[in-house]
């Protein structure tokens, strides 16, 4: 059940103390019990494999932050925190005075899912189109309906503030309850001054009331708008020299990011709006080698950016550019589910290359309407074979590098935020198999218990 005031839950810090996991997976490389930065990267190759799992675990919670992991037995015997309760361990004790232990016998525990990869702000529907694709429509053929990412911008340039905001606390609602605490959400669907500002304003207030952290990425550079239709180079001049500046000033998104792919804005466009964009402060992110090998994964190579996205056309020299610039992939899987391609993304040879990989789920009304990490973990699995504990790695760990949280979400060790999650399942290894299936039991957001 979700919390039904979630600004109370967020801003009541809560002692809480989690025992008798199954499997307590960490993500976590230091050494249990110390708080230490060298697991602020991601892990790469077969380290992605090797993810810290605690057998009867258990996690000790004060003020929101991790105070003590171990073995149950272990942290009760450390954890002091209040005078025994009747019926209860020695526990932590919340601000009320009432114990809060969460019993997780049978369950596996992990980091609060990262999705790192979202279109989260936006209004109007598209389902009509995915009927239409099951009938063999093309994009063109969807586009001369009046459908595809214009369809979007029209219903986004059209709404309100307060309506985008609705429309995407109710979606955070849906990420919750699949375990998500931290997403990353782009703008790119007003791709005009005052819809593209709109929509990251709309992705702050969420984050200030909905438990789960927003993190901003401007991306104008999505698309050509109507008005500009046939004139990228002039959009682009629009996009620099005026929408640019005033997210700048808005101070609200972290990143720039731009579509790479041929029929969209080429590698030497996309070259130059990521470079404006770290001239006004923001951290470079792509969409590369979607459908076509481009060069984009060269490019964010080139230009040291935080991730390269998509990536299921990337070119062996691509890839091995992204390891050596230490670039993390984001990887989505349920866009190529969603169009019922086959051309999933290489993240076995990713990950022997040394690539960091990460998993989102592209959450969007177009080509990705999920919001479930756990139904990405699937796929990453049964569709891009890789391992349970690398798919756990990707939506959690190496998922917050990729939005520069890497040093406060994604592990399960002393000093950071308390945020993980219960599944209902034995171990990591019987996460991916149940597909379709909610593995999510708990959900505890920097301390607070808000779902269960
Ligand atoms: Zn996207």
């Amino acid at each position: 059940m979700l919390s039904a005031d979630t600004r109370l839950v967020r801003e009541a810090p809560s002692d809480l103390l989690l025992i008798h996991a199954a499997e307590l997976v960490t993500c976590s490389s230091a050494p249990r019990g110390y708080a230490c930065s060298d697991s602020s990267g991601p892990l790469r190759g077969a380290a992605m494999g090797d993810i810290g799992i605690i057998r009867d675990g258990a996690i000790a919670v004060r003020s929101g932050v991790i105070v003590d992991v171990g073995a149950t037995q272990e942290v009760l015997s450390r954890e002091p925190l209040c005078e025994p309760s009747p019926g209860l361990p020695s526990c932590a004790a919340s601000a009320s005075g009432v114990p809060q232990v969460i019993d997780a016998s049978g369950c596996t525990v992990l980091p609060g899912f990262v999705d790192a990869h979202t279109h989260l702000v936006f209004a109007g529907e598209r389902y009509r189109e995915h009927v239409m694709r099951l009938s063999g429509a093309k994009y063109l053929d969807i586009l001369a309906a009046g459908g595809g990412i214009l369809s979007t911008l029209t219903s986004t340039r059209s709404a309100s503030l307060a309506e985008l905001v609705a429309g995407a606390m109710k979606r955070l609602d849906i990420m919750l309850l699949h375990g998500t605490t931290t997403v990353e959400a782009k703008s790119g669907y007003g791709l005009d001054i005052d819809t593209e500002l709109r929509q990251l304003e709309a992705a702050k207030i969420a984050s200030e009331t909905h438990p789960v952290d927003v993190v901003g990425t401007f991306m104008g550079a999505h698309a050509v708008p109507p008005e500009f239709a046939g004139d990228p180079e002039g959009y682009l001049d629009f996009v620099l020299s005026e929408v640019l500046p005033a997210v700048e000033r808005q101070g609200i998104a972290q990143f720039c990011d731009v579509f790479c792919e041929e029929g969209v804005f080429s590698v030497e466009q996309s070259r130059r709006v990521l470079r404006a964009g770290i001239e006004h402060g923001l951290r470079p992110k792509i969409h590369a080698d979607e459908i076509f090998p481009m060069g984009g994964a060269e490019l964010a190579a080139e230009l040291g950016a935080v991730s390269a996205d998509h990536l299921a056309a990337a070119s062996n020299e691509g890839i091995r550019s992204l390891a050596r610039a230490g670039v993390v992939a984001v990887l989505l899987p349920a866009t190529m589910f969603t169009l019922m391609s086959q051309a999933y993304a290489d993240a076995r040879g990713m990950i022997d290359a040394g690539v960091a990989v990460a998993l989102a789920t592209d959450s969007n009304p177009g080509t990705s309407p999920t919001m479930s990490m756990p139904f990405v973990i699937t796929l990453a699995c049964l569709k891009m074979k890789m391992t349970p504990t690398e798919a756990v790695c990707a939506a959690t760990r190496n998922a917050a590098c990729a939005i520069g949280r890497g040093e406060r979400a994604g592990v399960i060790e002393v000093g950071r935020d308390a945020d993980f999650v219960v599944c209902d399942v034995p171990a990591v290894d019987a996460l991916p198999f149940s597909a379709g299936v909610n593995p999510v039991r708990d959900v505890v957001k920097r301390g607070a218990h808000v779902v269960w």
